[in-house]
């Protein structure tokens, strides 16, 4: 049973972690983020546990300012402390079950993915760079909807926005496009109306990163292992459904 590799602790799990390198095909969930894991990350050595974490997730910093929530330092937690052992992300709006961080007196949570977007994204087919606002744009009382999917969104939910143009997106799914593959039952009926800049392809992750390297440090490198790691999340599911399809 015990191979060469060392093994680690963290304090999210019980049992030692050991290094790993996570293929495409085992589909591994971290859980930290619950995000698709591939590349560098840690396992369970117990063989009957499925726990694994992104190095990423792994090495998240237990304590960390953030200038969505200025007045308290956030504390990352292992799982949600609430009764129903879920939080929902004030950022994004969607259930989180793994890590968060965390503002107890606020009863505040962020996904971890969700603290660490990037500040500006490129959107391509929009010719100005979004920027990461913590609330709706709107003013007077006037509900903002997404340009990309419609949906009208919460005031209190985070969102790219390029005000020029007063253009605004959701934070994830709409925010970097990704290519339509045909999907097997019936595509995404939205209608037959295509508004033309809606082509594939995600923002240049290579200017973003030249950037971001340059004016900041250690929080913000993880704040792009991130980000990478989601994008890469998305392209590996759909790699993976190309590979089924392809069998
Ligand atoms: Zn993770
Ligand atoms: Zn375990
Ligand atoms: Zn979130
Ligand atoms: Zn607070
Ligand atoms: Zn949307
Ligand atoms: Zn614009």
């Amino acid at each position: 049973m015990p191979s060469g590799k060392p093994s680690v602790r963290h304090p999210s799990h019980s049992h030692p972690l050991r290094g790993h390198k996570a293929q495409v095909e085992e589909e591994i969930i971290c859980s930290g983020c619950d995000l698709d894991v591939v590349g560098a990350a840690f396992k369970c050595t117990k063989s009957d546990c499925d726990y694994f974490l992104h190095k990423s997730c792994f090495d998240l910093p237990r304590e960390t300012r953030h200038k969505s929530h200025p007045d308290h330092p956030l504390t990352l937690l292992y799982s949600p402390t609430y009764e129903s052992s879920a939080y929902s992300c004030d950022a994004c709006g969607e259930d989180g079950s793994g890590f968060a961080y965390n503002c107890s007196i606020c009863k505040w949570d962020l996904h971890v993915g969700c603290a660490f977007m990037p500040e500006l994204v490129e959107r391509e087919g929009h010719a100005h760079p979004l920027k990461l606002l913590y609330g709706t744009p709107c003013k007077n009382g006037s509900v903002f909807s997404c340009d990309v999917c419609q949906e009208t969104m919460p005031d209190n939910l985070w969102l790219y926005y390029c005000k020029k143009c007063d253009y605004g997106t959701h934070l994830h799914s709409c925010a970097v496009e990704e290519k339509e593959e045909p999907k097997r039952g019936g595509g995404n009926g939205r209608g037959s109306t295509s508004n033309g800049g809606n082509k594939g392809g995600r923002g240049s992750a290579a200017s973003e990163l030249a950037a971001m390297l340059k004016a900041q440090r250690d929080m913000e490198k993880m704040q792009i292992e991130l980000h990478l790691q989601m994008q890469r999340a998305k392209i590996d599911k759909k790699s993976r459904k190309s590979i089924l399809n392809s069998i």
